[in-house]
């Protein structure tokens, strides 16, 4: 391991936490120095915040240069900004944590340690219990449950994004091509060696959680699309089963013409059909029509993301001795091709 290389470094998105930021810092770095014996670095992306989240980052980095910020051009979203961290990490080991304490520090330690010790590649936080609201809570599990059955790799439950992780690991998940990035279902997809620690998940202590409905159910579909083809067969077997159904329909309705003393079906093909029927029939067909329809346009509309090839997010400006991974080039193209600005001490100020 080269001398100046970290021990741990640790990925943190931050959007519009000015107010979060102090106490992370305050609580993460002396847990790392005393871990590491100094070779820690924190890897601040800051996902196009609004408030002075990059200026708190930059003032940090003047009072330990181990702290280093990225700061998108625009808020891109919580993965797209951990994909960034990982583009530009460099250390023995990789850490992903929320700047929120949500993810507590000792589990951090934790963590790593149990990834040198156990020599794994992946050690993942398993959010045993979470203080959050019950809907929030069943949701959650649904998902976890769902996407664990149809999923087409091994996918841990309830093991969120928070974990450390091996070069080694952080190099495979960069050479994947693909822009729509769940870096929890990728990272259980790159395999190696993986286990996971069970923790108790506490409240936010400041600020509000920027996962609104909206971008969670986002976010869940992106999981589900981009690592399982059941929802897509899923309209397959529809498709088929309505036209077994309709079918089996037409020759009783037939059977029903020529022989009409054969009155098993009277009442839905007889002389007095019954509109009531017809109509339940007709938005059934039509609401099994739409949900294929949604299905086939989830599918189409990540094709498209893929398709159109765009990078995953773009830097705008670094602070520190940061760099780019060579691997990482396709995935932040426009990022490579030389817009970033770097920020000196002065321009920090
Ligand atoms: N975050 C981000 N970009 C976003 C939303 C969130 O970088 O668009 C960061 C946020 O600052 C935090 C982490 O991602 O460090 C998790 O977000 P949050 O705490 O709001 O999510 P929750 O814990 O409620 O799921
Ligand atoms: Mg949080």
């Amino acid at each position: 391991m080269p001398n100046d290389l970290a021990c741990l470094c640790v990925i943190v998105p931050c959007y519009n936490e000015e107010e979060m930021l102090p106490a992370f810092f305050e609580a993460v770095v002396p847990a790392l120095e005393e871990t590491t014996h100094g070779h820690w670095a924190i890897l601040c992306v800051d996902d196009g915040s609004h408030d002075s989240t990059f200026a708190t980052i930059a003032s940090w980095h003047q009072r330990d240069r181990r702290i280093t910020g990225v700061r998108l051009s625009r808020n891109f979203g919580h993965q797209a900004a951990l994909s960034v961290g990982l583009a530009y990490a460099e250390g023995e080991y990789i850490a992903i944590m929320d700047c929120d304490l949500q993810d507590p520090v000792a589990v951090l330690i934790e963590l790593y340690r149990t990834c040198m010790h156990d020599k794994l590649d992946v050690c993942f936080g398993i959010r045993g219990s979470r203080e959050a609201p019950l809907w929030l809570r069943i949701a959650y599990s649904a998902f976890y449950r769902i996407i664990r059955n149809m999923a087409d790799h091994e996918w841990p439950e309830d093991a969120g994004d928070f974990c450390v992780m091996s070069a080694r690991c952080q190099r495979a998940l960069l050479a994947l091509p693909e822009r729509s990035r769940m870096l929890r279902g990728l990272r259980s997809w790159v395999g190696f060696r993986q286990a996971g620690i069970s923790y108790q998940r506490p409240a936010r202590t400041h600020g509000r959680s920027k996962y609104t409905l909206g971008r969670l159910i986002a976010l869940a579909l992106q999981g589900l699309v981009s690592f399982s083809a059941i929802p897509l067969r899923l309209a397959s077997f529809i498709g088929m089963g309505m036209g077994l159904f309709s079918i089996v329909f037409g020759i009783l309705v037939l059977v029903n013409r020529l022989f009409p003393s054969f009155t098993v079906l009277h009442y839905w093909v007889g002389a007095n059909p019954g509109v009531a029927t017809i109509l339940v029939f007709l938005s059934f067909t039509l609401s099994v029509l739409f949900i294929c329809l949604g299905v086939i346009g989830e599918y189409l509309s990540m094709l498209m993301q893929e398709i159109k090839g765009r990078p995953a997010a773009i830097v705008a400006s670094v602070i520190g001795d940061v760099c780019l991974h060579d691997s990482a080039y396709t995935l932040l193209e426009a990022t490579a091709h030389g817009q970033v600005e770097s920020l000196s001490t002065h321009e920090l100020r």
